[in-house]
Parts: structure tokens; C-alpha cells; sequence
């Protein structure tokens, strides 16, 4: 496998060699039914520091059920998930989530009601124990941090606004600041760019690969749509019917057979 770390310029003080190189994230023989449904058979990958992963596959594929025995909303019939070398298999959410394991979700989850920069410093707040002081008085703790987020994302003409009244794009993009606020070593994107139009789709994910590459976050996500996938995954894993049949570059996987077939269609030729 090429070494991401060179190729996207990113290096870690002190850092061996890529073979000898913990993985971020290590995924083996992943087995889950639910009743008679197998969702996810036999599924092994892994995701580097820095690296954008892609996982496509159709409807149905198991996709959401990896995500889920990742972040430990769902424990596997059987095989393991190493986080950074630790085994975190049936751990629960917020013990995965304490060893720096980010996600956003398909549903924006910010509070309404609040300012952009009072969602970004509830994180923070709550990150360090220190919610209740919220409900006491509109918070002057952690404004440069969560501003500083806030620029990073794009967002931060927005800072006073309610997110209940924001462009859907920016929405996602204060999320996206909410996730990095935990600072993160992994995160975990199902569907980032849903709902958004195609220039947005783009631009936004390439922001992600620009902060992924810069804070050497690991992420995995899932996307749709194909323009978006093979323009910015680094690598690109697909599912079907539970089984990951291809991996590798996005010219690797558009010049798979199987994935031309089953899966991409006319897109791939
Ligand atoms: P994807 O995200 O790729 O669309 P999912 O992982 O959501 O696929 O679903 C994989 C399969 O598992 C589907 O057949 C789905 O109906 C089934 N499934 C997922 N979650 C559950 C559940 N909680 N209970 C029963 N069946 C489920
Ligand atoms: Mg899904």
C-alpha cells in the first residue's frame, strides 16, 4: 500500500516506517445478523492517519452496520475493531468516543435554539464537564477555541445566528466543527454531504480531505455520489450484499469488473 503519510505530506515526529505503524483503525472478519438478515459478512479493512476512505456500495449493502459496530452502537457476532492497536470490540459509544473516535450524522444533531458558536462551545463545555455552567449564563469559555473552528469550517460569519435558521449546507459544516471540537483521531462521516447540491457536495469534502490531511484525522465516510467519491477518497472499500468485494485507489476500483457491474453501472465507463 503507498505510504499516505508521504504522499500527502504528513508526518509525525518520531514516526516509523509504515509497516511498523499502528493503524488508526483496524476492522477483521466482521460478522453481524439481525434475525435471518446477515447485514455485514466477513468484513476486514483497515484506515490510516490522514486518510479519506470511502465506502460505497448500494442500498442495503451494510454500510450504516459497519459504522455502527465501529462506534460501538452495535457489538459484532464475531471478528474485532482495533482503534489505534487497542481492541475496542463491544466497547460502549462513549468509551469509543473517549479514545478520540468522531462521527456525524445523516440527521444534523445541533440545538436549534442556539447560536453556531454556542453549539461548538457546548462541545467543548461538555467535553471537559463543565455543561452545567451553560444553563447559568451565556458562556464566555471557549469562544477563540470554537471561533477558531468555526474559520476553519467556513462558518464563521455565521457565529451568532440559531443553527434552527442556517443554510442545510451550513449546517453541515457546523456539525462537521462540533466533531473536530473533540478533537479527533478517527471520524466517521455516513453520508456528510447528503441533501446538499453538487458544487457544495465537492467543495465540502474536499474540505474534509484538507483538515483530515492537516490534522492527521483518519476518516471513513459514505457518499452516494460517484463525482464525489472518486474525486477525494484516497481509497475507496465496496460493500454488497454484506461482503466487501473491492478495495483499493478509485482508479482500482472504477476498473473492477464486479463494481462496474453490480454497482456502478454506466458511471465506471
Ligand atoms: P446500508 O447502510 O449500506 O444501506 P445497512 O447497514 O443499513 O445498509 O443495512 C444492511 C442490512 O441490514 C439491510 O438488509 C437492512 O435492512 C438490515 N438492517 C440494518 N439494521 C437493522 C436492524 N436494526 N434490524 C433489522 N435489520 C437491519
Ligand atoms: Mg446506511
Amino acid at each position: 500500500m503507498r505510504d499516505l503519510r508521504k504522499s500527502r505530506g504528513i508526518r509525525k515526529p518520531g514516526a516509523k516506517g509504515p509497516d511498523e505503524m499502528t493503524k488508526l483503525l483496524q476492522v477483521d472478519g466482521l460478522y453481524k445478523s439481525f434475525g435471518g438478515v446477515e447485514a455485514v459478512k466477513g468484513v476486514s479493512f483497515d484506515l490510516e492517519e490522514g486518510e479519506l476512505l470511502a465506502m460505497i456500495g448500494p442500498n442495503g449493502a451494510g454500510k450504516s452496520t459497519c459504522f455502527n459496530v465501529i462506534n460501538g452502537q452495535l457489538t459484532p457476532d464475531r471478528g474485532s475493531v482495533k482503534i489505534l492497536g487497542q481492541d475496542t470490540t463491544g466497547m460502549k459509544p462513549h468509551n469509543i468516543c473517549a479514545l478520540g473516535v468522531g462521527r456525524t450524522f445523516q440527521v444534523t444533531a445541533t440545538f436549534p435554539s442556539m447560536t453556531v458558536l454556542e453549539n461548538v462551545q457546548m462541545v467543548f463545555l461538555s467535553a471537559r464537564g463543565r455543561l452545567s455552567t451553560v444553563h447559568r449564563t451565556v458562556s464566555r469559555l471557549f469562544v477563540e477555541q470554537a471561533m477558531d473552528l468555526l474559520r476553519v469550517v467556513g462558518v464563521e460569519s455565521q457565529w451568532a445566528r440559531p443553527c434552527g435558521i442556517l443554510a442545510y449546507g451550513d449546517l453541515k459544516r457546523v456539525e462537521l466543527a462540533m466533531a473536530l471540537a473533540n478533537r479527533p483521531r478517527l471520524l466517521l462521516m455516513d453520508e456528510p454531504t447528503a441533501g446538499m447540491g453538487i458544487k457544495e457536495r465537492l467543495t465540502l469534502m474536499k474540505l474534509i480531505g484538507k483538515i483530515a490531511s492537516e490534522r492527521a484525522i483518519g476518516v471513513l465516510f459514505t457518499e452516494h455520489d460517484m463525482d464525489v467519491v472518486f474525486a477525494h477518497a484516497d481509497r475507496i472499500i465496496v460493500l454488497n450484499h454484506g461482503v466487501l468485494i473491492a478495495q483499493g485507489s478509485p482508479a482500482e476500483v472504477r476498473d473492477n469488473h464486479e463494481v462496474r457491474r453490480i454497482y456502478l453501472g454506466s458511471y465506471a465507463r
